[in-house]
């Protein structure tokens, strides 16, 4: 299937007899988004900044990954790149916010990879300002997790993601910047 073609509305398998909601063979589940809020502050409260972020990237790039291989199996897209096009396409019927590609450069034999994402909309700037107000830095760890646990999947590289623009300290839309871990040192 071609990401063009996903409809989520025909593929979700909504079974409320057995109490499942499944994406291919991924269970999911619907959750408010301040139940999102919630978490951040309780992070905030038990731990510290460093901390919290770390959860939360971690949490999204474990989130990304196991997407990746549902779109694998369930969708079987045609090669990397229709397998990455997946990535935003489910993004925005999940209802996280509206991600657009900004750039994308990839040789698999020099292992040189970037991508650049405009997000707008994101849960995520919006639950934090909710709860703790304007932030200073980029807070939506969980999306740059997640884009970063994609990526690494599909391309079998371990890639970082950087939050470089974010709604929350007051840019038009939020930005992530994708690349090998390694440029990042
Ligand atoms: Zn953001």
């Amino acid at each position: 299937m071609k990401a063009t073609d996903f409809n989520m509305q025909q593929s979700l398998q909504f079974m409320p007899q057995q109490g499942l909601l499944k994406l291919g063979d991924s269970r999911v589940i619907v959750m408010g988004t301040e139940a999102m809020g919630a978490l951040y502050q309780e992070l905030f409260n038990v731990g510290d900044l460093i901390a919290t972020q770390v959860v939360m990237r971690r949490f999204g790039e474990a989130n990304g990954r196991e997407r990746a291989r549902m779109v694998k199996a369930a969708m079987q897209p045609d090669d990397q790149m229709e397998w990455l096009s997946f990535g935003p396409t489910l993004h925005a019927w999940e209802g996280l916010g509206l991600p657009k590609l900004a750039a994308l450069e990839h040789d698999a034999a020099t292992k040189k990879f970037r991508l650049l994402v405009e997000f707008k909309g994101s849960y995520l700037a919006e639950q934090y300002m909710r709860v703790m107000g304007a932030a200073n830095e980029p807070v939506c760890w969980q999306l740059a997790g997640y884009i970063a646990g994609y990526c690494s999947e599909i391309f079998g590289m371990d890639m970082h993601c950087r939050e470089t623009k974010c709604v929350a300290k007051g840019d038009p839309h939020c930005e992530f910047d994708t690349r090998p871990r390694g440029e990042w040192l």
